[in-house]
């Protein structure tokens, strides 16, 4: 008798503990593993690993159903409701989005979802907007493996309204932050200017910025009319374009862009820095 008495009681508590545990991961939090590597280098770095992320889902913000663009999602398939994704919004209500095939206005109460590995992700650019209410959390950290363990950032996109990343075909500067691809390696005039925080490349062309307020200053090489440029992205700044140059040996640089080297940017081969001092410093443009 004492002896069943004991196991009620045991039972009884795990079962007590049981439902509530139920109860906090089904209405604030729970923890989830991160299978594949659609949403790498932002879960799963390493490919092939056998140690998957396991991340922290939120659903406060299913109470109102408020989200961000920028915001890492757990959601229910579209087509297996019992199958569960992650992946990042890109787009909210009345958003324009460009997909491979062409530019679409995400519906009212959808939003448009894609991986961060764009390479090897199934999203909306195959099954289309997903209604809000298939999302089932926000992911806000990863909490195991311990040397994982980190918040998930946002990244904000500037352009409001609407977001067109243009894909580039080819070796590709990208942004450090977001991988965002910027410029073609065959766009790249020179590697030997100077800014502020050390190197800085210039451009010929550069895509997938927003450009900012154009302003004078004074240069290394004169007075310039320079607007800043800000990653279309995670809206980090990146650098600069040259709007006008006032030397007439400075004009070359006009409808040109500058990529600080340093922290901003991802070299094709993941390199962020370029240590090759030994190019001529034809157009040191310290601010
Ligand atoms: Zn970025």
């Amino acid at each position: 008798m004492g002896i069943q008495n004991l196991l009620w009681q045991v039972t009884k508590k795990a079962f007590t503990g049981g439902i509530i545990g139920v109860t906090i991961s089904d209405r604030c939090c729970s923890v989830v593993p991160v299978r594949g590597d659609s949403m790498s280098p932002t879960f799963n770095p390493q490919r092939n690993s056998y140690l998957d992320d396991y991340v922290l889902v939120e659903k406060f913000c299913l109470q109102d159903y408020k989200f961000a663009r920028g915001d890492v999602v757990v959601f229910s398939s579209p087509t297996h409701f019992r199958d569960r994704y992650i992946k990042r919004i890109v787009g909210l209500p009345g958003e324009w989005i460009s997909s491979s095939r062409d530019v679409i206005r995400v519906p009212e109460g959808h939003c448009w979802v894609e991986g961060d590995n764009k390479a090897s992700s199934l999203d909306s650019r195959t099954f289309g907007p997903i209604p809000l209410g298939l999302i089932r959390g926000r992911v806000t950290g990863v909490v195991w493996p311990p040397q994982r363990v980190s918040k998930i950032n946002r990244w904000i996109c500037l352009e409001m309204g609407r977001l067109f990343v243009i894909d580039l075909q080819g070796e590709t500067y990208s942004c450090k932050h977001c991988h965002t691809p910027f410029a073609l390696t065959d766009d790249l005039i020179s590697k030997s200017f100077h800014c502020k925080h050390g190197r800085a490349y210039l451009f010929e062309n550069v895509v997938n910025v927003t450009v900012g307020e154009m302003e004078h200053r004074i240069m290394m090489t004169g007075w310039h009319t320079v607007a800043d440029i800000f990653c279309v992205c995670c809206g980090s700044l990146v650098g600069w374009k040259y709007e006008i140059a006032y030397e007439k040996s400075q004009k070359y640089k006009e409808g040109k862009f500058i990529i600080e080297s340093r922290f901003k940017v991802l070299g094709p081969d993941g390199g962020g820095y370029d240590m090759n001092e030994d190019e001529p410093m034809i157009g040191s443009d310290e601010e």
